[in-house]
């Protein structure tokens, strides 16, 4: 059941929905989440089997206080709360080390646990409806585009899901950024909606962590995640040294000279933001993923900013 602009009243309906172990997809700032109740693991055990996730993989907890970091986590340090209170509600997600209140399936058995405080109103009044931390992974099958309107979610997990709340297009469209504070120097594990720079700026200098195949600490790190059926390649700078192909798709930065030389054109920003680009990324690839092309060519984006986490997200579409 999908409910547009959703009412107190059904926002209580899905609450209700959290509390008895069912699923509900939400947005957020970021991509749409599928939820359960974090405290129930049953109800978490469903999230894996409705996107087909593999169990190593753990889950986001969604929290609706700063106040329930000291529930979920262990040591929780100054610098977790100066990074919770300069960006949340927002797009970061902190590693801390796990307090017993948290469920072995959402943390995929690691002795830490990934938390944030989404800033969407749909997903404020979830969590404090539901008065439980959400644990919420993107609303998509394992592997394939995030979801950044109801209809992808629809379109996806429809039958698996028991309600979906619409709350229209995520604002910022890229997953959140993790940041690992359990090695003693803040580790970034993923990067996302709030830039490299901005986190720089409280903490001082941030590792960025090469993926680990032994060890998955991010599915995001995994080298194949976020991509389309149809193969896609980035192209080294701009798309008029692509070679000519019957039904070839360009993902464009800003506006492209040369349209007429593809069967379909996405324009991530007609005026080369790269936050706006962030916000329209997995819609654009959603649309060319449908639009039955034999190959997408995806120009590269400028990497500052959210151009990290969109240059990112297009590499591992891009691998086979
Ligand atoms: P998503 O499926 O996009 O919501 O991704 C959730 C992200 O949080 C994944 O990249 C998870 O692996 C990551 N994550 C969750 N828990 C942990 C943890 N304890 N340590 C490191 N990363 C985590
Ligand atoms: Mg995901």
């Amino acid at each position: 059941m999908r409910i547009t602009d959703p009412t107190d009243e059904a926002i209580r309906a899905a609450a209700t929905i959290i509390r008895g172990g069912g699923l509900v997809a939400f947005p957020t700032e970021t991509v749409y989440g599928l939820g359960a109740d974090a405290l129930n693991p049953i109800a978490c055990a469903r999230i894996f089997e409705a996107k087909n996730r593999p169990r190593f993989d753990p889950l986001i907890v969604h929290i609706a206080q700063i106040d329930q970091l000291d529930d979920l986590c262990t040591a929780v340090d100054a610098m977790a709360r100066n990074l919770a209170e300069r960006f949340w509600p927002g797009p970061l997600t902190l590693v801390l080390g796990k307090s017993d209140l948290v469920p072995e399936i959402v943390t995929a058995g690691l002795d830490t646990v990934a938390v944030r405080m989404p800033a969407h109103a749909v997903a404020s009044r979830l969590l404090e409806g539901a008065d439980t931390p959400i644990a919420a992974p993107s609303a998509n099958p394992f592997g394939y585009i995030s979801p950044t309107t109801a209809q992808h979610v629809d379109e996806q997990l429809g039958e698996r899901v028991d309600m979906i709340l619409d709350g229209g297009q995520c604002p910022v469209g890229v997953e959140s950024s993790i940041v690992d504070l359990t090695a003693g120097r803040p580790v970034l594990l993923r990067a996302g909606g709030v830039s490299v720079e901005d986190i720089e700026a409280v903490v001082g200098s941030v590792e960025v962590s090469a993926a680990s195949p032994e060890r998955v600490l991010a599915p995001g790190q995994l080298r194949n995640h976020y991509s389309p059926r149809t193969r896609l390649v980035i192209l080294a700078s701009h798309h008029s040294c692509a070679p000519v192909n019957e039904r070839a798709g360009l993902l464009a930065f800003r506006t492209p000279a040369d349209a007429e030389h593809f069967s379909l054109v996405e324009v991530l920003s007609p005026a080369g933001d790269v936050r706006e680009a962030a916000a329209n990324l997995f819609s654009c690839l959603h649309r060319l993923d449908r639009a039955g092309l034999e190959i997408i060519y995806a120009e590269p984006v400028p990497e500052s900013g959210l151009g990290r986490a969109i240059m990112d997200r297009l590499r591992r579409a891009a691998r086979d």
